[in-house]
């Protein structure tokens, strides 16, 4: 018996609106028919093991075929079903409502943002792509009759009974004549790879191509015996991906073949993973991993992905896994991530917030178990996993506190301390004479080698301190220690950066001091250069250039943050500081040299020296340098 019905659309028609804009991916449409059928499959194990139901059940599996030829796309399930009573009620009462208080909801959002995981359409989102559903269904619960529904788009629909053997579920798609690319083998298949991988339950993918033998069917009066679909047994999915796994039962190898699973791209394997696993204040499991960097951090983000129950959402996680975790790859699984809400409501959603912090202090424990478990090999990642550890600490303050507790700092020896080993160490020795303990690093061991030296024989440490974050970091560190004060080697001389006590005295007048700072300052771009005549040792260099600490960061930090904020060091030009050695012998020979010309010549040949000691001779000047080198050598 056929009975026509007409779907009750209370405000207006609200197919038109499924199919051209609700999602700006058609391709959901798949996510949710399957995701629909494993639910109907994980129904009926749950009935079948409380004892609901007495019969036996298949194994369990869900078929996506295509059928280029009728052009059609069934999802087959064996699950639960529907009898013709539920199918109304699910289908064309609940599922349908449901869809239309969705599109009442999010029509008029910005398509691009607002729908996270646009989870909650369902079963109508077929619309999309289909010009025609059907859905044959046949209940697990005996006796009940197979059941046919029919809908083109149009409120109305048609049910009647129907002939189904199989209990379980198939939903036909009659792919409307602008969605033919779902009609292309490789496009369905890069859908299910992208959504369905992980599924818990089998999904075979197959091409209709003919007609086999039923090996259930019963023979008719000929002889002939039934016929059926022949569907290839390519099986899709991993139903137990490694991270529903309880991690005891896990070994290294696991998780590095995960990794590939994840990411057959990637030929580096990660550096070492988390494994996170919560039920309580919510869900949530996952795997996250270390990956070792490469140069360009932006190309490595939107690597991690979140799933909701196995099932694929987004790779976008912002707002749920802090900021500096987004450069982690791995997967991330929660039933408890609103999924369909705007980004600015989940920003301010409670659940959200404690599983970003959750996941923040995992990752800190993790690392502080790895410090202390085996400090050699957390030596050894160090250089790798230092910007996501010195990001997180620069965004996160909690974090900030526990990465005390693990934070490396090397020095130009090699050696690895943490921040209070280092100052326990430096404290004394490196103490000025207002008290602040000096820490001095080098972002270049090689081009600011000769200040390195400079300090080391003098006993002080130096540590090496580079990448992008670190001034950042430093004005960080130096916030909450306020005894310490970092300089790099080459923000003044050593005495000056560590001033114990008063100034060595002078040889030379302070008539004379003055004399010379003329002379050398004709010599220089003024703009560019300060001269200082200064009581250094004489074992010191005659001349100096230095940069000042403050100036040289505030240019750091302005670099980082990409000029805006603080435009008044904008036009800032370089500036140096030269410190003259009044007690150097050579010094001394300027003054008491004879001609102008040798004057000259020999103030220029030491400004020289300074200058290329720093890497900052180049070019024309190299070469009057070399040519007056060697006339001065003959
Ligand atoms: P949701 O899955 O979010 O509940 P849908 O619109 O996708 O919403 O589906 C509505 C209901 O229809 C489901 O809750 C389920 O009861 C029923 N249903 C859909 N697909 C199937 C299926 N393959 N087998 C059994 N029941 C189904």
């Amino acid at each position: 018996m056929k009975r026509k019905g007409n779907i009750n659309v209370k405000t207006e028609n609200i197919f038109p609106i499924i199919k051209q804009f609700l999602y700006s991916d058609h391709e959901i449409f798949l996510r949710e028919l399957v995701s629909n059928a494993v639910d109907a499959t994980q129904k009926l194990k749950t009935l079948k093991t409380v004892g609901e139901l007495s019969t036996d059940i298949d194994k369990l599996r869900v078929e996506v075929i295509l059928d280029k030829e009728n052009k059609t796309l069934t999802v087959r399930d064996n699950g639960i079903g529907m009898t013709d009573k539920e199918l109304d009620k699910y289908i064309n009462q609940i599922a349908f409502s449901g869809a239309e208080e969705f599109v009442n909801k999010y029509k008029d959002a910005d398509k691009k943002n607002s729908i996270i995981g646009h989870f909650g359409l369902g079963f109508y989102s077929a619309f999309m792509v289909a010009k025609e559903v059907e859905i044959l269904s046949k209940s697990q619960h005996p006796n009940s009759l197979p059941v046919k529904w029919v809908c083109d788009g149009s409120p109305n629909f048609t049910m009647e009974e129907t002939k189904k053997k199989t209990k379980g579920t198939d939903v036909v798609l009659h792919i409307a004549d602008d969605s033919t690319e779902f009609l292309e083998e490789n496009r369905i298949s890069a859908i299910l790879n992208k959504y369905c991988k992980f599924l818990p339950v089998e999904i075979k993918f197959g091409t209709k191509t003919e007609k086999i033998d039923d090996p259930k069917g019963k023979k008719d009066k000929d002889g002939n015996v039934e016929k059926t679909d022949k569907v290839s047994d390519n099986i899709i999915n991993n139903t137990k991906p490694a991270w529903t796994k309880t991690p005891s039962n896990l070994k290294e190898k696991h998780y590095k073949d995960f990794y590939k699973e994840l990411y057959p791209m990637e030929f580096t394997d990660p550096l070492f993973h988390i494994h996170l696993n919560v039920d309580f204040p919510f869900n949530l499991t996952g795997i996250l991993y270390f990956p070792k960097l490469k140069n360009n951090l932006e190309v490595q983000k939107n690597k991690i992905n979140l799933y909701s129950n196995q099932v694929f959402i987004t790779d976008n996680v912002d707002n749920i896994v802090p900021e500096f975790l987004t450069l982690l790859h791995g997967v991330i699984d929660s039933p408890d991530i609103p999924l369909n809400v705007s980004r600015s409501y989940l920003q301010a959603d409670g659940n959200v917030k404690k599983i970003s912090s959750h996941i923040t202090k995992k990752v800190a424990d993790k690392l502080a178990q790895m410090f202390k478990k085996d400090r050699k090999d957390f030596e050894q990642k160090w250089d790798d996993v230092k910007v996501f550890i010195e990001y997180g600490m620069l965004t996160e303050q909690k974090f900030f506190d526990k990465a005390n507790d693990f934070a490396l700092y090397k020095n130009t020896n090699d050696e690895y301390y943490t921040f209070s080993e280092f100052f326990d160490k430096v404290k004394e020795p490196q103490k000025n004479k207002d008290g602040k303990t000096i820490i001095l690093y080098t972002n270049d061991k090689k081009e600011q080698h000769s200040f390195v030296q400079t300090a080391t024989d003098k006993g002080y440490e130096v540590l090496e301190l580079g990448g992008p974050l670190i001034s950042h970091l430093i004005s960080r560190l130096e916030s909450s220690n306020t005894d310490v004060q970092f300089s790099r080697v080459d923000a003044d001389i050593i005495d000056k950066l560590i001033q114990k006590e008063d100034e060595a005295i002078s040889k030379l007048s302070d008539k004379e001091k003055e004399k010379l700072q003329k002379m050398i300052e004709e010599q220089l771009d003024k703009d560019k250069f300060t001269v200082q005549v200064q009581n250094m040792s004489v074992s010191d260099s005659p001349i100096i250039i230095t940069q000042s600490e403050f100036m040289r960061r505030m240019k750091e930090q302005q670099q980082l943050s990409g000029g805006g904020g603080m435009q008044m060091f904008g036009s800032m030009p370089e500036s140096y500081n030269l410190a003259v050695n009044s007690n150097h012998d050579l010094i001394n020979k300027i003054l008491s040299e004879k001609t102008k010309k040798k004057r000259v010549d020999l103030i220029k040949q030491v400004l020289d020296l300074a200058l290329l000691s720093q890497g900052m001779l180049k070019g024309k000047n190299l070469t009057g340098f070399i040519s007056r080198s060697v006339s001065l050598i003959k």
